[in-house]
């Protein structure tokens, strides 16, 4: 018998969009043809001049050496600059600590605010590395329910009536993964005043700002909270320039949480890679316009979906106007009628291993009865995975 391992192997799950795509990959290395609707990155390269500056930045010697843990001061600098110009609210390179990812930048933070036991709000659906990394930080997710039927939104009732003496930190992700949500500056601006009048931290997760495709964005917290008394905030490269393989985020706190944020980067990984944060700022100094013909074809793609879906017998979505999600109302199909299928995740395993098509199952994100579809494939694919869904619902339903 080997030592003992930690407890944390009881608490943590794996990633729930990961299982999904690996289980897909298998399927085409047997020689299936596959459509993946599971993931969760655009289908896109990084822009050329993005790898043109890496290439060059790759021989000179000063890229080989470790760099500041907290980032280079140049992609420092833009994240302030286009902080100011993207999300409207100002902050000082100093105030910036640049991770592997906006998954480390999530988790760096959640390290850095929560002590064990600590209670924080997720709200369901959520994007499946939140609770996890609650868990991994010693906190405590406790789950806040919304529904369909209320637009997957919640309010400040919502919000009291979990309120306890340990409620430290509220999750906020809109545009959302999973569901496409979009909260409106009203909606928003009652929950920030919430958080802040209760004294409590929000994590807003700030990676789909720029996938907006009908109506406003949410405004950011930061900008009602100048000092950053109560918010966090945490972005990245990899959505909006297609760069989910370079690994960039950052978090954006005030003095007192960067400066625990920068002890434990420096402590866990030092700088994140050199040339990645070069990529990063070639990124952020070239502008949106990559960003912006990424969204022209994720929007078309988005109204195809919700049209095709909503044709669909008994299945449907709503209320999908950001990221590149949709979550599909699927329980008609999950209640026991059909042998076999009692729930979402057995929904996904016969679409998959029957039509070949992959969707990751709403239990993933605490939402059974629902599945997500990415539109970060090709049209093509889309319009064939799509069909594949049309004709596995007609032949249930014969
Ligand atoms: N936040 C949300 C809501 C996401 O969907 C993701 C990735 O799927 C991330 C953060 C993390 O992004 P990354 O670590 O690739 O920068």
């Amino acid at each position: 018998m080997s030592a003992k391992i930690s407890n944390l192997d009881n608490k943590i799950k794996p990633s729930g969009t990961m299982a999904i795509s690996n289980k897909a990959r298998e399927l085409r290395a047997e020689g299936k043809s596959v459509v993946s609707f599971g993931a969760g990155e655009p289908d896109f390269p990084t822009p050329e001049y993005i790898v043109e500056d890496v290439k060059k930045a790759a021989s000179d010697p000063i890229n080989h050496k470790y760099s500041p843990a907290a980032g280079l001061e140049g992609l420092r600098n833009e994240i302030s600059r286009t902080t100011k110009e993207y999300s409207k609210f100002e902050v000082d390179p100093s105030n910036i600590v640049v991770t592997n990812g906006g998954k480390q930048a999530i988790l760096t933070a959640f390290l850095s605010v929560l002590d064990a036991e600590d209670e924080v709000i997720v709200p369901c659906p959520f994007w499946t590395t939140y609770p996890e990394s609650v868990k991994i930080a010693g906190g405590n997710p406790v789950y806040l329910e919304t529904t369909k039927e209320n637009g997957f939104k919640f309010t400040v009732s919502d919000l009291e009536a979990l309120k306890t003496n340990k409620t430290k930190l509220l999750i906020w992700c809109s545009p959302s993964n999973p569901t496409g949500v979009v909260y409106s500056k009203e909606e928003a601006e009652e929950i920030y005043s919430w958080a802040f009048e209760s004294n409590i931290w929000i994590m807003s997760d700030e990676l789909y700002e720029h996938l907006v495709y009908e109506g406003e964005n949410t405004p950011s917290p930061a900008i009602y909270d100048p000092e950053l008394k109560n918010t966090i905030v945490v972005n990245g490269v990899s959505k909006a320039y297609a760069m989910t393989g370079w690994r960039v985020g950052w978090i954006i706190a005030n003095s007192e949480v960067i400066g625990l944020s920068k002890k434990i980067q420096s402590q866990a990984t030092s700088n994140v890679s050199n040339l990645s944060q070069i990529a990063a700022e070639s990124a952020l100094s070239n502008g949106l316009d990559v960003t912006n013909e990424m969204k022209i074809a994720f929007n078309r793609r988005r109204e195809y979906a919700i049209n095709k879906i909503n044709s669909i017998k008994d299945i449907g979505v709503e209320n999908s106007v950001g990221a590149f999600y949709l979550f599909i109302d699927v329980r008609s199909y999950c209640n026991g009628s059909i042998d076999g299928i009692n729930s979402s995740n057995d929904f996904c395993d016969f679409l998959l291993e029957n039509y070949f098509i992959a969707f990751v199952p709403g239990e993933a994100f605490g939402a059974p009865g629902f599945m997500r579809l990415s539109y970060a494939l090709s049209d093509d694919e889309l319009e064939d995975g799509l069909n594949r869904l049309d004709k596995a619902i007609n032949d249930l339903n014969v």
